[in-house]
C-alpha cells in the first residue's frame, strides 16, 4: 500500500473497524496516528473516532460485538462505566479500576489499559530503567493511577504519591493500598500540602512524574515545582501533559540543568502502540508515526 492511499482505495468489504468512544473526542490524535499506522503496514483496518458519552455506551459496547468490530479505545467519560459491560479484565486494568483498550475475540470483549505499559514503554525507548528505583508521581486520577500502579508492577521499588485533597484523594488513598498489597513497591500517600515532604522526597527520586494536568489549559503557566533547586541534574523529569509541548514544569527542570526531560507525547504515542498491538498482532511503526505527527 502507498502512503498517500485515499479512503476509496483503502477501505473496500473486507475492513475491520476499530473504533475510540469518549466525549469529547473530535480533538484527539489517535485516529490520525492509528489510520497512518495501517496504511504504513499495509493492514486493512479503519479507526474511527465516535462521541460516546456514558448514556450511550451499552449500546456502543454491544455494537462491537454486533458489527464484529475488532475492538475500541475508550477515554474519557467512560473509562470506569465500562468495566461491567466487558466480559474479561486484565490483571492490571483491575488494579487500575480503568480500560482504556477493548479487545474483541469472536464476541468476548477484553478490557486493558495501556497508559501505564505506554509510560513504561516510552521510558524504554529513551534507554531508561527504573526498575528497583525510587519515583515520585503527582496525581491519581486516570493517568497518575495507570502510571503508578504500572510501574510498581515492573519493579520500581519505592514511590511517592502527593496529591491534593480534592476528591481524588480517596482513589489516590486505594493506589497506594493496592501497589503495597499487590506489588513489592512500598508507596505512601502524602498531601501535596506538605511542600517540605514534597521537597524532601523529590531529593532521592530518580523518577519524579507530574499527572496533574497543571500545565496544560486552563493552568498553562503553573508548576507543581517552581524552585530549580528540588531537581538533582540525574534525575528524569516527565510531565505526562502534551500540549503545550514544553510545559513550565519541563522549564524548571531544564533550568535545573535535568539530564532527561519529557512530556507527555512518548506515552501518548506508545500507549497507541501497546493497543495497536493487540488488535493487529503488529508493530506499530513507532518512529515513522513520531517523525510525520509529532
Ligand atoms: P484526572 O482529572 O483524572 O486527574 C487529575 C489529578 O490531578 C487528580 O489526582 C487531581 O487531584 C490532581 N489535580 C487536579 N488539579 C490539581 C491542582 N491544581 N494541583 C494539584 N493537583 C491537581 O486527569 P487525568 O485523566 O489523570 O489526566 C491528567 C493529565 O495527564 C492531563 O494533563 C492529561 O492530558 C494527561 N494524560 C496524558 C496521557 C498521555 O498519553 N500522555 C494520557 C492520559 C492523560
Amino acid at each position: 500500500m502507498a502512503d498517500n492511499q485515499n479512503v476509496a482505495d483503502r477501505i473496500d468489504g473486507h475492513t475491520i473497524l476499530i473504533g475510540l468512544m469518549a466525549y469529547p473526542i473530535r480533538h484527539s490524535m489517535s485516529p490520525t496516528m492509528h489510520n497512518t499506522s495501517f496504511v504504513k503496514l499495509g493492514l486493512n483496518y479503519a479507526y474511527l473516532a465516535f462521541e460516546v458519552g456514558n448514556k450511550e455506551l451499552p449500546n456502543a459496547i454491544q455494537a462491537i460485538r454486533s458489527l464484529g468490530m475488532r475492538g475500541s479505545n475508550i477515554s474519557m467519560p467512560n473509562k470506569q462505566k465500562v468495566i461491567p459491560l466487558l466480559d474479561k479484565l486484565d490483571p492490571v486494568a483491575k488494579m487500575v479500576g480503568a480500560v482504556n483498550t477493548i479487545v474483541n475475540d469472536n464476541g468476548v470483549l477484553t478490557g486493558y489499559t495501556t497508559d501505564g505499559t505506554g509510560f513504561m514503554k516510552s521510558l524504554e525507548d529513551e534507554n531508561l530503567d527504573i526498575t528497583g528505583e525510587k519515583m515520585t508521581i503527582s496525581g491519581a486520577g486516570g493517568a497518575g493511577t495507570a502510571v503508578a500502579i504500572q510501574a510498581a508492577t515492573d519493579g520500581v521499588k519505592e514511590m511517592s504519591l502527593f496529591n491534593i485533597r480534592d476528591a481524588e484523594w480517596e482513589n489516590a488513598k486505594r493506589n497506594v493500598d493496592i501497589i503495597n498489597k499487590n506489588t513489592d513497591c512500598k508507596a505512601t500517600l502524602y498531601d501535596l500540602a506538605d511542600q517540605d515532604a514534597f521537597k524532601r522526597e523529590l531529593a532521592d527520586s530518580r523518577i519524579y512524574c507530574d499527572a496533574t494536568g497543571v500545565g496544560m489549559k486552563p493552568l498553562e503557566d503553573k508548576t507543581l515545582v517552581s524552585d530549580p533547586s528540588w531537581f538533582h541534574k540525574d534525575m528524569i523529569v516527565y510531565d505526562t501533559v502534551y500540549a503545550p509541548r514544553t510545559t513550565k514544569l519541563m522549564t524548571v527542570a531544564q533550568e535545573a540543568g535535568v539530564d532527561h526531560v519529557f512530556n507527555g507525547l512518548g506515552m501518548m504515542l506508545e500507549q497507541g502502540a501497546e493497543a495497536f498491538k493487540l488488535w493487529t498482532g503488529e508493530d506499530m511503526p513507532v518512529d515513522y508515526i513520531r517523525d510525520l505527527l509529532f
